[in-house]
């Protein structure tokens, strides 16, 4: 599916059940977890975690906020996720970087 640039920015949470296919979640050495697949509303990209005012050269920092060793089993970890596709998203005031959706992602560890 391609990025839908017509879909209007709102920027509201989604529910969580709304993700389709090609999510996928990795985790470094750190015990650091990311998520990232296509945005459920525009189909662009879309990650987490991602702090607000987040810069590209800022990544590796945000990114430690979630950054604890994995402990116990069966851990689950809720991530915030948002799309992040790059464009701007007809009324999108700021100009942010995506069509506004947020969400939270469970990964079990
Ligand atoms: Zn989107
Ligand atoms: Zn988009």
């Amino acid at each position: 599916m391609g990025h839908d640039k017509k879909v209007k920015f709102v920027a509201e949470r989604l529910d969580s059940g709304n993700l389709g296919p090609g999510w996928s979640a990795q985790i470094d050495e750190e015990g650091v977890v990311t998520v990232s697949g296509p945005c459920p509303v525009c189909h662009g990209d879309a990650y987490g975690p991602v702090l607000p005012n987040l810069q590209a050269a800022s990544l590796t920092e945000s990114l430690l906020v979630v950054g604890r060793p994995p402990s116990e089993p069966d851990e689950v970890r809720r991530i915030r996720a948002e799309c992040c596709c790059g464009a701007k998203h007809s009324g999108d005031e700021d100009g942010g970087s995506g069509c506004g959706r947020w969400w939270y992602v469970n990964v079990r560890l």
